[in-house]
């Protein structure tokens, strides 16, 4: 399966989807209060299959005459999404559906044969730029230009729409992407952390540039002008827009730099070890930084990549202690508090980096737990200098990485 998310072009033909992409708030909003009188009453949920079979009645009705979209399975699927935030609730413990503004109303998805793709030949077009493409939903066609060829079957097409009132369409090939690169035998241990985003077992740091923060000041005047401004005027409209572009470009900032980092790491490693993130606890300790890191996001690329690059990402025990252990002797330094980025193990006399030495202690764990083989630091003047492996497995023969 593969995703490749494309921009529509901006024109007149447009504002027909946004109202659709309307309707469909319109009609989430009225079946979120339509289940929740049926559970006071009756004390259960209301089945995906008595909501669909109401629709159907009442698209018949002079009232929601408007509800009959030509592609009517998109609002079927609107349905289906809401009784599966329900079970959710239920099952994962997530929040109840709340009403959202049908103008905040962001998808609708598409079977892939309900929207079928078109070359438009178009002479003009400068011999660089993307092939012009183009695809019919809910019967009307919308351009944009294909910057990935399709290479299987479309199953999905998904539709979404920012806060900028930009439009895309995200297409689901079934297709796997493989993308072979030589085997390095070298495994990595990784620590993350505020100072650098991520630490490698031979002291490698790869630090993150702080999107937000960076951006931050920028953000802060353009809410200033925006609460300055008339509600509901046009000068306001126009500043929400700018702030929905700050927010836009600090997203994409930090998507683009993680995904680089991932194919670098891809690049590097056979195997990267990390470790199981307790993201909750992070965020109530470190607050806005953590989620300005994204870690879980970048966790999620970064296996992603792994996949179509044939290498193995793999996840130690979240209680076993990194931080606190001497990855030389194994000596527990109860002492240690988050402020120390160095120490000095009273045991063997090593000088640690805080990271570096959480890495090893990763990188160790996690080649002794898959039984991969067990891993030493090479220690020199009383400062590791690299890492030896005794592998016994066949993955790892060939493992010898040094600093
Ligand atoms: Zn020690």
């Amino acid at each position: 399966m593969r995703n490749t998310k494309h921009k529509l072009f901006k024109d007149k033909t447009l504002r027909h989807l946004h109202d659709e992409l309307n309707i469909s708030g319109v009609v989430r909003n009225h079946f979120l209060a339509l289940s929740m009188r049926y559970y006071r009453r009756y004390g259960k949920e209301l089945s995906y299959s008595k909501m669909s079979a109401h629709l159907t009645n009442l698209k018949k009705l002079e009232k929601y005459q408007h509800w009959n979209i030509p592609y009517s399975w998109a609002l079927q699927n609107v349905l289906k999404r809401l009784s599966q935030s329900f079970r959710e609730m239920k099952t994962l413990g997530r929040g109840h559906p709340q009403f959202k503004s049908c103008k905040k109303h962001k998808g609708m998805t598409f079977d892939g044969r309900q929207a079928p793709l078109e070359k438009v030949l178009d002479k003009q077009k400068h011999e660089r730029n993307h092939p012009t493409y183009k695809i019919r939903l809910n019967g009307r066609w919308y351009r944009f230009a294909l910057h990935r060829p399709i290479e299987g079957k479309i199953t999905q097409v998904h539709v979404t729409r920012d806060a900028l009132g930009d439009v895309y369409i995200t297409l689901t090939e079934d297709y796997s992407e493989v993308k072979y690169e030589p085997k390095t035998g070298k495994a990595e241990g990784f620590d993350f952390g505020i100072k650098d985003f991520l630490t490698g077992s031979d002291g490698h740091p790869y630090p993150s540039p702080m999107f937000y923060k960076h951006n931050a000041d920028k953000l802060a005047t353009a809410q200033k002008v925006h609460s300055r401004k008339v509600k509901g005027s046009h000068n306001r409209e126009r500043e929400r827009k700018n702030i929905a572009r700050i927010h836009k470009k600090t997203a994409n900032q930090r998507t683009d730099h993680h995904w680089k980092l991932a194919i670098e790491l891809c690049q590097k490693f056979d195997i990267l070890f990390f470790e199981d993130l307790n993201l909750r606890g992070m965020k109530a300790l470190w607050g806005k930084q953590v989620s300005d890191l994204a870690f879980g996001e970048f966790l999620r690329k970064l296996k992603h990549q792994s996949k179509k690059r044939i290498r193995s990402v793999l996840k130690i025990d979240r209680w076993s202690p990194t931080s606190k252990c001497c990855s030389v002797c194994g000596h527990k330094n109860d002492n240690l508090t988050l402020a120390d980025r160095n120490w000095t193990c009273p045991e063997c006399h090593t000088d640690l980096d805080r990271d570096q030495n959480a890495a090893m202690n990763i990188l160790k764990e996690g080649v002794a737990s898959f039984g991969l083989g067990v891993v030493r630091p090479i220690v020199l003047f009383n400062r590791i200098v690299g890492i030896s492996v005794e592998a016994t497995s066949p993955l790892l023969k060939s493992t010898n990485a040094s600093a």
